[in-house]
């Protein structure tokens, strides 16, 4: 399925930014936004890869960088040094719930939440760029949390 409206928003901003406008970027942008939850670049290299994509690692480092500049990713911070990135496009707005043992994520909104960010930079005289809230936290099905950690590895 191709995704001609963050097409265009990528090529506007590659055009605006004075970026190369290549094919393999636009091969980065549809594997990216496809990609069903969190990944890390190397992950989305190796898929890629194993469909058979010869789009360099490099490129996709690069290409990631640009599609959060241009809004269409976000990039996230789990607590473990690893940047991991995520489509924004047609997605809604969330936050996340990790557990630090089993390393689960979990999404979630939670109206409480909805305009905290806006009113404290408005208290603080800033405009809002973006923000992340992360809760970390423990499973409390112990087999579970488990079960997940010997899976994922
Ligand atoms: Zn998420
Ligand atoms: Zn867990």
């Amino acid at each position: 399925m191709k995704n001609e409206k963050a097409e265009e928003i990528f090529r506007n901003f590659l055009k605006e930014e004075k970026n190369r406008i290549t094919p393999e970027r636009f091969e980065v942008m549809e594997y990216a936004l496809g990609y069903d939850g969190h990944f890390g670049a190397d992950e989305l290299f190796i898929k890629m890869k194993n469909s058979k994509s010869r789009v360099s690692r490099a490129t996709v480092y690069n290409t990631l960088e640009l599609l959060v500049q241009c809004n269409l990713l976000s990039k996230r911070n789990f607590g473990d040094n690893i940047s991991r990135y995520e489509s924004n496009f047609k997605r809604q707005q969330h936050d996340h719930l990790i557990c630090v043992e089993c390393g689960k994520i979990i999404e979630f909104t939670d109206a409480r939440l909805t305009g905290i960010p806006e009113s404290i930079c408005k208290d603080l005289n800033f405009d809002l760029d973006s923000y992340s809230f992360n809760i970390f936290a423990r499973c409390r099905n112990k087999k579970a949390c488990k079960k997940y950690r010997n899976e994922k590895n």
